[in-house]
């Protein structure tokens, strides 16, 4: 059965009045009565009120997880019960596929066709690939070299947990911070990002309707500065997982300070793509497309500096601009768009900013640039923009644009070009282009990047670990990397003398 806008629009969960918060298990308004409204990116249209939640909501909701990671049935639940409610839930996930997809698209802009074969699918493997782990979670018995000591230990979840997320990808980074904090038997606070509340509120629905006790996943929409500053403020939460800006992240960082809160941050980037001459090109310049426009470039792993060698670099730059002129501006729900409208106007103006600076400092569009010339699209549309007659000390070669623009720049060989692509704040993802085994291997190597894709791009799953070097930020979400961000270690020294 397919969903429609209208069916959406008619749904409970948009008829509520505003659309409630999840605090304790129960739906409610914000303490303070205030709402605000979030907008349909391909129209400019309000989509929906929600609650406002500021310092008092995160207060409850602090105070319902607190409770229930202490007391109630959540600490009593056997690993493999937990392990089924996970499960559960992507299974429910599944059920309302159609459901989400639209309401993710409707509230963030994107393609449809991608948030219902990637964004809400990838959501419930999440859950199900962490439902395994609950069951996984051991110790180690230590062999210490002092007589008649058994010694061993155990993984035990850190607490209560703030979890604050960005508008990019709404519900697949609510997956991200839900499943494997759940899975290691935590409760959270789940902050999502203003522009794109809903995906995640009606997943709090489904987490209830999965059987979660009351407390354990509260969910409170709100502005970083009130609620998720109050958030990341609470003396009586244990753990701070934040996906945003670098920025932002450092300003989370000092103030997780006062009870020294366990931090993991998920940042920005500025990636470098190196295509080199052996590779196969057709293919190497449709994964330079995907690599910048996929999500209309609004995805921490942009492939925003695309580094080419100089004997191919009239051959890729014109394939690739060809390849954006071709590309399907359109509505989020329209199935055959291909690029959508950016989150909000603020992004909108950030993106377009960033066009005119490049051009004023001497940088040349080979396509794109502006506003599409078509009156139908009255949201934040911007064309794909591939600029080229750029140095590496240009603005829009060094800061995170975080939308369709991509700067090309030539190379002449391996080591430059590796040493040109560190040469960056930033350190989250690269990708590489060749068809010689060694030349990939090598710059996989010299690249400092968390994620390296060699003849792919923006490839993600939830068992291999994914996060950033340098101001990329710290910690790994995914596999079992992330489990050592949701637990801790406690060592046990039994006498048996
Ligand atoms: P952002 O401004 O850093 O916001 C991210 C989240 O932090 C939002 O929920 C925001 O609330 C909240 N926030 C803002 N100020 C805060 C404060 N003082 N205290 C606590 N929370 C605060 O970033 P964005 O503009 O939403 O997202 C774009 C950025 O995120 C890009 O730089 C991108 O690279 C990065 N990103 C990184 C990854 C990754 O995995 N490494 C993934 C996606 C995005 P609001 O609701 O008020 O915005
Ligand atoms: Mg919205």
């Amino acid at each position: 059965m397919t969903t429609h806008v209208t069916d959406i629009a008619q749904s409970a969960f948009l008829q509520q009045q505003p659309v409630k918060m999840l605090i304790g298990g129960q739906w409610v308004n914000s303490a303070s009565g205030k709402t605000f409204e979030t907008f349909n990116p391909s129209t400019g249209e309000v989509l929906a009120k929600v609650a406002e939640g500021d310092a008092e909501d995160i207060n409850r909701a602090v105070v319902a997880a607190r409770k229930a990671f202490e007391s109630g049935p959540w600490p009593k639940l056997t690993p493999s019960q937990r392990g089924r409610l996970l499960w559960k839930l992507a299974d429910l996930i599944e059920k309302h596929v159609d459901e989400l997809a639209l309401l993710e698209t409707l509230d963030n802009g994107k393609p449809i066709k991608y948030s219902k074969a990637a964004d809400i699918p990838l959501t419930a493997d999440h859950f199900r690939y962490f439902a395994g782990w609950a069951t996984k979670l051991e110790g180690d018995t230590i062999p210490v070299s002092i007589p008649n000591m058994f010694t061993y230990t155990l993984r035990e979840p850190v607490g209560v947990v703030g979890q604050i997320i960005p508008w990019n990808f709404p519900i697949q980074m609510a997956a991200w911070k839900l499943a494997p904090a759940l899975a290691c038997g935590n409760t959270v606070i789940l902050k999502p990002a203003e522009q794109t509340p809903l995906t995640a509120l009606r997943l709090g629905e489904l987490i209830s309707e999965a059987g979660f006790p009351d407390g354990v996943v509260n969910i409170v929409a709100g502005f970083g500065e009130t609620a998720g500053a109050a958030l990341v403020a609470h003396p009586d939460v244990d753990k701070i997982a934040f996906t945003g800006s670098t920025e932002v992240g450092k300003k989370i960082l000092q103030a997780s300070a006062g009870n020294l809160k366990r931090v993991t941050l998920e940042l920005g980037g500025k990636s470098p793509n190196i295509i080199f001459p052996d590779a196969d090109l057709k293919f190497a310049v449709r994964g330079a497309m995907n690599a910048i426009f996929f999500n209309q470039g609004q995805i921490c792993t942009a492939g925003s500096r695309l580094f080419v060698h100089k004997s191919v670099y009239d051959q890729v730059v014109s394939g690739l601009s060809d390849l954006a002129k071709g590309m399907k501006i359109g509505l989020g729900v329209d199935p055959t768009t291909d690029l959508g409208p950016l989150v909000s106007q603020e992004q909108w103006e950030r993106v377009t900013g960033y066009i005119e600076t490049g051009k004023r400092e001497g940088a040349n569009a080979t396509t794109g640039g502006a506003r599409p010339d078509n009156e139908q699209l009255k949201g934040y549309f911007v064309q794909p923009t591939v600029f080229d007659n750029v140095s590496d000390e240009m603005t829009i070669a060094r800061e995170e644009i975080f939308g369709p623009v991509v700067t090309a720049l030539p190379f002449e060989d391996v080591e430059e070009v590796a040493a040109r692509a560190n040469k960056s704040i930033y350190g989250l993802a690269a990708g590489v282009w060749t068809s010689d085994v060694k030349k990939a291997h090598k710059t996989a190597a010299a690249l400092k990047a968390g994620v390296v894709w060699i003849n792919t791009y923006n490839q993600f799953d939830a068992a291999a670990p994914f996060g950033g070097y340098k101001q990329s930020g710290y910690g790994r979400e995914m596999g079992h990397a992330v489990l050592d961000a949701y637990t801790q270690t406690k060592t046990v020294w039994v006498n048996l003398r």
